[in-house]
């Protein structure tokens, strides 16, 4: 088989991952590919422009005349048409929008394209919901994040607090609770684990310990693309 070198670290929010797969990239000097930004951004900029989900034409014709740019820097991840929206999608609401947005396939199949492109040019580790089933299916190393809701609802209210949004656990709880239900439930690419992927729950382990673990199942599956 012809494995992909593309490391996929897939999950729900709040599991780790996007913590999690930066410091992997850093550790293995790979890229690291936010592939939630590119939904928040795309959904933002839809919903900015009053486009909304059920409008198809009006998104296809958004999609195919927007400049969508990805990943200059860290304060410069997400710009379409010029502005740059890093810090705006960080913001709570527009993981509703995202997750609403995601669902649609004309959206999806832009994004799988630039993905794909990205991938297949750098070694990378790539994190998002179905990189390991649709996006780079055979690539050597998955792992599918998860953790309790509990657990998942306070890193998120404090990575939030972190940006200076303030949101009660049982809004968070409600909001993961809904979000996980769309994602996994969509017809196209739901947030699933690849049967080849390794599962690790997190929440007993500390961020270096979850790393370590991806580390060494990365260590055990180098030789089959190398
Ligand atoms: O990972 P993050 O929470 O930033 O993702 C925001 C939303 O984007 C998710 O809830 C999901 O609906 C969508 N998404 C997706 N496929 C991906 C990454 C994110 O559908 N690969």
């Amino acid at each position: 088989m012809n494995y992909s070198k593309v490391i996929a670290i897939d999950g729900p929010s709040g599991s780790g991952k996007s913590t999690i797969a930066k410091m992997v990239a850093a550790k293995l000097g790979s890229i690291y590919i936010d592939t939630g930004a590119m939904f928040r951004g795309i959904g933002l900029h839809l919903n900015e422009k009053n486009i909304s989900v059920g409008e198809i034409e009006q998104i296809s014709r958004e999609l195919d005349h927007m400049k969508f740019e990805y990943g200059r820097s860290d304060d410069d991840l997400i710009t379409i048409d010029g502005r740059n929206l890093t810090s705006d999608i960080r913001q709570h609401h527009v993981s509703d929008i995202a997750s609403r947005y995601s669902k649609i396939p004309l959206i999806r199949e832009y994004l799988k394209n630039f993905q794909q492109e990205l991938g297949e040019k750098k070694s990378c580790v790539m994190e998002g919901r179905d990189i390991g089933t649709v996006i780079f299916p055979n690539s050597y190393c998955k792992i599918f994040l998860t953790a309790t809701d509990e657990v998942r609802a306070h890193r998120r209210q404090k990575q939030l607090a972190e940006k200076g949004e303030s949101v009660s656990i049982e809004q968070l709880l409600k909001d993961i609770k809904q979000r996980d239900e769309r994602d996994s439930q969509r017809e196209l690419a739901p947030l699933i684990k690849a049967s080849d992927a390794t599962e690790i729950l997190t929440d007993h382990y500390t961020i270096d310990e979850v790393i370590e673990k991806i580390l060494e199942i990365e260590q055990s599956l180098q030789a089959r693309v190398s």
